[in-house]
């Protein structure tokens, strides 16, 4: 009986110190990375491969890549091929049966979100187009990130029913959080609904409809182009002819075409930041991306 008793405070010991143990998360992106914090909360410890900094289309892998992939419970990407210069190889080589493609610890966040810019066409990468199944800077928008916030939960809780409730009351505080700063912030941009800008690369299509913002142009001739002195000359006749007066550009291009269109038009250069991290202040987290970007805007159009 005594056995059978200590045998049993054995396995409730082992339980919990399981359900103690935090839930390794890897993101793709840093944003992911902030999205599952909201919701994990202490429960999981997240963290993203590319740092905001980087283009997420573009990341160098680091053997320390290879170790977080290595020990992860949940892997979340962005999909839409946003990854595929970098992230296969590195999934292959981290062993790691967990997250596999297909698997539990498996999540592609794009399957549950809007998506713009859906190819009608045939789906090609050709002509550097790394855009090529919709675009995959959707996380920009805040109704997106509620969208990705409940997926997450879903798969925390699949992963980790014993903190299901747990979660599901992190998601609830998060999805409240959120509704209260999208209000702040579209209120902020109401008076700028319209408005005409033309951005570097095509990462802000969910942001400039969530905010009623016109996208005239880009300084790319297609998404991972770089410019060119004949799609150049085009942009500048139509900021010029449709008077746009701010360009968008991510912090991690070169700012001499941006600069030089603008000498030319008369706009702005103003850096928005696509991801969390992308500065070294004030994107810490997804609220602060949206403060700050918002901020940056702002001034550029008033
Ligand atoms: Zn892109």
């Amino acid at each position: 009986m005594r056995r059978i008793v200590l045998m049993l405070l054995l396995i409730a010991g082992a339980t919990n110190a399981f359900a103690a143990d935090k839930l390794k998360v890897v993101t793709t992106i840093a944003d992911l990375a902030s999205l599952a914090n909201e919701v994990g909360g202490d429960r999981v410890d997240a963290i993203s491969i590319a740092k905001g900094y980087q283009d997420p289309h573009f990341v160098e892998p680091k053997p320390s890549f290879l170790l977080q992939l290595r020990s992860a419970d949940l892997l979340i990407v962005v999909g839409l091929e946003l990854e595929i210069g970098w992230l296969p190889p590195l999934l292959e080589q981290s062993r790691n049966d967990k997250i596999r493609q297909g698997a539990r610890g498996y999540h592609d966040v794009s399957q549950g979100v809007e998506i713009l810019d859906r190819p009608t066409g045939a789906v090609t990468r050709a002509m550097g187009d790394v855009h090529p199944l919709g675009n995959p800077h959707y996380w920009l928008d805040p109704a997106n990130a509620v969208r990705i916030a409940i997926q997450i939960e879903n798969r925390l809780a699949e992963l980790r029913p014993a903190d299901s409730k747990y979660f599901e009351q992190r998601l609830n505080a998060f999805k409240i959080k959120i509704n209260d700063a999208n209000k702040r912030w579209v209120a902020e941009m109401a008076p700028y609904r319209g408005a005409k800008i033309v951005t570097y690369h095509n990462s802000w299509p969910n942001f400039a409809k969530h905010f009623g913002l016109d996208v005239a142009g880009y300084v790319e001739p297609k998404p991972g182009v770089p410019p060119s002195p004949s799609h150049t000359f085009e942009l500048i006749n139509l900021m010029k002819a449709q008077h746009v007066k701010v360009i968008c550009m991510e912090p991690y291009f070169d700012l001499k075409t941006p600069q030089s269109v603008a000498a030319q038009t008369g706009a702005k250069v103003v850096v928005l930041y696509p991801s969390v991290g992308g500065a070294k202040t004030g994107t810490n987290d997804y609220f602060q991306l949206f403060d700050t970007n918002i901020a940056n805007l702002m001034k550029a159009l008033k």
